[in-house]
């Protein structure tokens, strides 16, 4: 393996993951629901698969996949046109690499905030480009993880080309506020910098919080690509259908990568995702007040279990503190719970550069059925 990439060996969630089996323990370390997302979703994949639609779709993805992602980002009062300015890929692991790859190199920055998702150094290593990075910071009256715009500016320089944002955040739940959006667009502008958003978690939010994309600001539909995927909005997590969407130069752009990365994908799944972006918009709905109710379920769990929850307004995640259980490395104690009383979570500090901030956080997914987080907590009782 090139150098720069050594560091990128293995990610954490095949680690956990694979303790998790090993060990036989309630898996709440890896991001995926374990219940199946809206019956026409399945339906319209199964019916697909059974009529012959297994061959390459065309390049930027199928027509009427492209029409129903440029719709539903209507309800933020941006429009693409579904041509030139939006691009399916697979997932949206594919679109961050894709985005980076085509438009960083080597000598150019990137800044992150982290903790990141873990594919984002990755990628940004893949480009050749160096990565800049922000840490959020704990409010110490709410506990909430929020963007320190001081250092977002320290951290642009003469090399910088793009910013990689992530809201609703994984893995701290933080949702940026509409003032925390728009220190970023007005750094991007005044900077000239391409923002690259991440918003797989675009409706997963919580108590009513409301997500704003970067690329609604005035100023940012220029610059701003944008990033989803149907895993997380139809519980679909294996089927790897994502998108980007953007002005038609940067989505030319990324899609020049695309083609040679993987070419195409998911022949059958894309117009299944159409056809639940079009008519499941009240599934989604209830997803989000099922997955708030179980955050409430994890939270309460885990405060009375000892750990120091931090508040999460979004995505599948509960980020919490072990020191007040008398732990101080959250790398070692996620080792160690698989095998010591059946729980698997992820450290936070895998996720950063300055792992120092971050030893004593550990993440909690609570996209799961409530048995299995009853059972979770029930175990992780035991700690206390
Ligand atoms: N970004 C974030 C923040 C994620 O949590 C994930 C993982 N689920 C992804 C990107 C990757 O999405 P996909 O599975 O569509 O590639
Ligand atoms: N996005 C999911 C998470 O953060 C899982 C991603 C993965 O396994 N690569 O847990």
């Amino acid at each position: 393996l090139v150098p720069r990439l050594q560091p990128f060996t293995s990610t954490i969630f095949a680690e956990m993951t694979a303790l998790a089996v090993q060990t036989g323990a309630v898996n709440l370390g890896q991001g995926f629901p374990d219940f199946d997302g809206p019956a026409t979703l399945l339906e319209t994949a199964r019916t697909a698969i059974a009529n012959g639609v297994n061959q390459y779709p065309p390049g930027p993805g199928v027509p009427e996949l492209r029409a129903a992602i440029a719709e539903q980002r209507t309800r933020y009062g941006t429009s693409f046109d579904p041509d030139t300015e939006v691009l399916v890929t697979v997932g949206a692991t594919e679109a961050i690499a894709s985005c980076l790859l085509a438009l960083v190199e080597q000598g150019d920055e990137v800044v992150l905030i982290e903790p990141y998702y873990d594919s984002y150094a990755a990628a940004v290593a893949m480009s050749g480009a160096t990565r800049r990075v922000v840490s959020l910071v704990a409010d110490p009256d709410t506990g909430r993880f929020r963007l320190d715009v001081d250092a977002l500016r320290a951290a642009i320089g003469p090399r910088t080309k793009a910013v990689l944002i992530n809201s609703p955040h994984n893995p701290t739940g933080t949702v940026f506020t509409r003032a925390e959006v728009a220190a970023i667009a007005s750094l991007c502008i005044e900077h000239d910098l391409v923002a690259i958003t991440d918003e797989v978690y675009e409706h997963l939010t919580y108590d009513g919080t409301e997500h704003i994309p970067l690329g609604s600001l005035p100023g940012m539909a220029e610059r701003t690509l944008t990033i989803s995927s149907a895993g997380k909005m139809f519980n679909c997590t294996g089927w790897k259908i994502g998108w980007v969407c953007g002005p038609a130069d940067l989505v030319a752009a990324v899609r020049a990568v695309k083609q040679f990365l993987t070419f195409v994908g998911g022949a059958p799944f894309q117009p299944a995702v159409a056809a639940a972006l079009r008519t499941e918009q009240q599934w989604v709905a209830d997803l989000r007040k099922s997955l708030e109710t179980k955050r409430d379920r994890l939270v309460a769990g885990l405060t009375e279990a000892g750990f120091g929850v931090h508040p999460s307004q979004g995505t599948y995640f509960v980020c919490a503190d072990v020191r007040p259980l008398g732990f101080a490395d959250g790398l070692e104690l996620c080792r160690a719970l698989p095998a010591r009383i059946g729980v698997a979570a992820v450290p936070v500090q895998v996720f950063t550069d300055n792992p120092a901030q971050w030893t004593h956080i550990v993440r909690f997914a609570f996209c799961k059925r409530d048995e299995v987080l009853d059972e979770a907590l029930r175990r992780l009782h035991q700690l206390a």
